[in-house]
């Protein structure tokens, strides 16, 4: 299903992505079908921006009075610095995915990437601030998850990664994270009551359909788990995922990525229509919908 704006007229206003491919981006179906249920008069477009060119496309966007745009990869850093102004929790993630126009003129920009995160979490009720989370990667997925970690008043959050580099850079953003590599992952586990999967582990790629049976815990590892504990996969293509699979036959609460990118979308969208309701349960279809699901 293509979702389509109400028409497009002289007063249409535009939204959109900037990011590098946005081509297959569930965004554009999400946010069109929000639109045209609320009747708001504005389209939201894919548009591609090369890295060098970040600076230029924000400067006509914001010249040609855009209402509202997300950033996706590669993008969520590299356009700060064209940023008049950035909220604490993007500041403290590093990376922007939502930016909006300030009344003086120029952008503002935040991370609904972390309230997106936290989302199906607040539906749980759990001790989180007597146990351990453990995030799994160390990119942008995963700042997002590990401050949502720490939001959530977790004791303790362990970030576990390939790169000793990226790890290190994380620790300087967060001095209380912990952090491990995957051979030290196995002994962590019994002590978890959330592990976040903030790799691309397990994600459906074009380029290498083996990808889609991967996992970044094998069935060992989920047997390690307490039987509270909490698998969630930022992944949400394929649904479920084969960890999230496994982690339902161990009867385990298994949460998908795709709830938070229809919330950090819903919160983006209600951001830019001036804290109006946005209709969540339309994006979620919309994006289920573009994904062949529904
Ligand atoms: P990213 O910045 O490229 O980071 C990916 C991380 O995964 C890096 O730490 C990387 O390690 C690690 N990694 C990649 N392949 C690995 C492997 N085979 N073994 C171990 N570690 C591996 O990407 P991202 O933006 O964080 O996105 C990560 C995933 O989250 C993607 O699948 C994306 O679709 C998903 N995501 C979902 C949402 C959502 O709303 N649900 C939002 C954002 C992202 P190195 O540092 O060593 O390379």
């Amino acid at each position: 299903m293509t979702a389509t704006p109400l028409s497009i007229d002289g007063a249409t206003q535009l939204l959109g992505l900037i990011g590098n491919p946005v081509a297959h981006s569930l965004s554009p179906a999400m946010h069109n079908a929000a639109l045209a249920r609320m009747g708001v008069n504005a389209v939201y477009l894919p548009l591609p921006v090369a890295t060098e060119g970040v600076g230029a496309a924000l400067a006509g966007l914001a010249a040609i009075g855009v209402r509202g745009i997300n950033v996706t990869i590669p993008h969520k850093q590299t356009a700060m610095p064209f940023l008049q102004e950035v909220s604490a929790r993007a500041q403290q993630v590093g990376a922007v995915n939502t930016i909006y126009p300030l009344s003086g003129g120029g952008w503002g920009g935040t991370n609904t990437d972390v309230s997106g995160f936290l989302y199906p979490l607040q539906q749980l009720d759990r001790p989180w601030s007597a146990s351990t989370a453990i995030v799994l990667g160390s990119g942008g997925a995963a700042r997002a998850a590990i401050q949502g970690c720490f939001e959530l008043g977790f004791a303790r959050v362990v970030a576990v990664g390939r790169s000793r580099d990226r790890l290190l850079s994380l620790t300087r953003t967060w001095s209380q994270l912990q952090t491990a590599t995957w051979d030290e992952l196995a002994a962590l586990l019994p002590e978890t009551l959330l592990i976040a999967n903030a790799t691309p582990i397990g994600m459906q790629s074009e380029s290498d359909p083996a990808e889609i049976a991967s996992t970044p815990l094998s069935l060992e590892h989920l047997a390690r788990l307490p039987r509270e504990a909490i698998v969630y996969d930022l992944v949400y293509i394929p649904k479920p995922t084969a960890l999230l699979k496994y982690a339902a036959a161990r009867e385990l609460v298994a949460i998908d990525g795709l709830e938070m990118l229809v919330q950090q979308g819903a919160i983006a969208l209600s951001l830019w229509l001036g804290g109006r309701e946005v209709p969540v349960e339309v994006m979620r279809r919309a994006a289920l919908a573009h994904l062949g699901l529904d």
